[in-house]
């Protein structure tokens, strides 16, 4: 591309696991491309032109994030894994809702020829999920509406967001619904991580430290699927540039319970666990995506097997563990000796 012609791109959420991945793919696909978020990314540094702190919730930090912005990707919010998205509605829905309407304004105002939000399948009714063995979810089963948590409301009310302001205004939406995205460079502890980072760390401990029994909230028999990060960022691309405007599951559709998930991992690791069932939000008791849009709109669909995707998350996170653990030694053994 011509300095002239370059497009520019604005992430939102360029600090997190996915915007991070995100913005390195838009660098390599010859993008200017702008991150904003509350923090630059803890794990590698951010291959952005330019890279915001700011917070979104102020329709101010949202104008000065998409000024002079061709596309912008929407990803910033409040979120973690089952534990805290479960224990924190009233602070997701506030804080989500205020970033969301300010930035699809912003764009608005500055002129943003395109914008793509991140949706989430938690947007899906909690009574067509109600069984492990559960059919995969068509986009149309959204509707009549009845997220299980805050998170998947704000995620619907942002979904009609687009689809009004693209009926009033012409703004160029597109709404993506990603199920269980996963990979390296994204939060393994501390409280927001999701399922298979959380599995990935217990185990990495449990390998390192020798005590092979880790704990799996609930049975461990609800379901899911995950997709690994390369797959999602491509899928994002794919949709950005296809005149799709309407909400598209971007997932894999190969379900597997907690408990199998967790003997995957061990199988990465080398080493044989013992599972110990303790009381612990669960979500749903199953999910799975109905990829049949995804192929017919995109012509493409999630290419990485969980195995593959896997051993390259657990390779990551076990060297997270491993530096953890020496550091934990060290401070230990400087306290010994004062
Ligand atoms: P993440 O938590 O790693 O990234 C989100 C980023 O938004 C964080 O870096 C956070 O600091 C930033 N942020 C939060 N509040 C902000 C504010 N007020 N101002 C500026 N930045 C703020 O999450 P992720 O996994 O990268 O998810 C990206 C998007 O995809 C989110 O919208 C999420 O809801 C959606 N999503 C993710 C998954 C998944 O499996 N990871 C599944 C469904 C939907």
């Amino acid at each position: 591309m011509s300095t002239q012609t370059v497009r520019k791109a604005l992430v939102t959420g360029a600090g997190g696991f996915i915007g991070h991945h995100l913005v390195t793919s838009l660098k390599e696909r010859g993008y200017w491309v702008r991150g904003v978020d509350l923090k630059r990314p803890e794990y590698k540094s951010t291959d952005a032109d330019e890279f915001l702190v700011a917070d979104l919730r102020s329709s101010e930090a949202c104008l000065q994030a998409t000024a002079g912005m061709d596309d912008v990707y929407a990803l910033a919010a409040d979120m973690g894994g089952m534990g805290f998205i479960a224990n924190n509605h009233s602070v997701i829905l506030h804080n989500n809702a205020l970033i969301n309407l300010h930035t699809i304004e912003a764009a608005r105002v500055n002129g943003a020829k395109r914008l793509l939000y991140t949706s989430s399948a938690c947007v899906y009714p909690e009574y067509k999920q109600t069984e492990a063995n559960v059919a995969a979810l068509k986009e149309d089963d959204a509707y009549p509406a009845m997220p299980q948590d805050a998170y998947g409301w704000e995620k619907l009310i942002t979904e009609r967001l687009c689809l009004h302001y693209r009926q009033d205004y012409g703004l160029d939406t597109r709404i993506v619904r990603f199920h269980n995205i996963f990979g390296p460079h994204g939060t393994w502890d501390g409280g927001r991580e999701k399922a298979p980072a959380a599995l990935c760390r217990k185990i990495a401990t449990a390998k390192l430290t020798g005590d092979h029994e880790i704990e799996i909230w609930g049975d461990g028999l609800q379901t899911r699927s995950f997709c690994f990060i390369d797959d999602c960022v491509e899928g994002i691309y794919r949709l950005m540039q296809s005149g799709f405007h309407d909400p598209l599951n971007l997932g894999q559709d190969r379900l597997i319970s907690i408990n199998d998930l967790a003997y995957l991992v061990a199988r990465m690791a080398g080493i044989e666990v013992q599972l110990r069932h303790i009381d612990g939000p669960m979500g749903v008791r199953g999910r799975n995506s109905d990829n049949t849009l995804l192929r017919q709109v995109l012509g493409w669909e999630p290419g990485v097997t969980l195995e593959e995707g896997l051993r390259i998350t657990y390779a990551w996170i076990e060297e997270q563990v491993r530096q953890t653990l020496a550091a934990t030694q060290t401070a230990g053994a400087a306290g010994h000796s004062l």
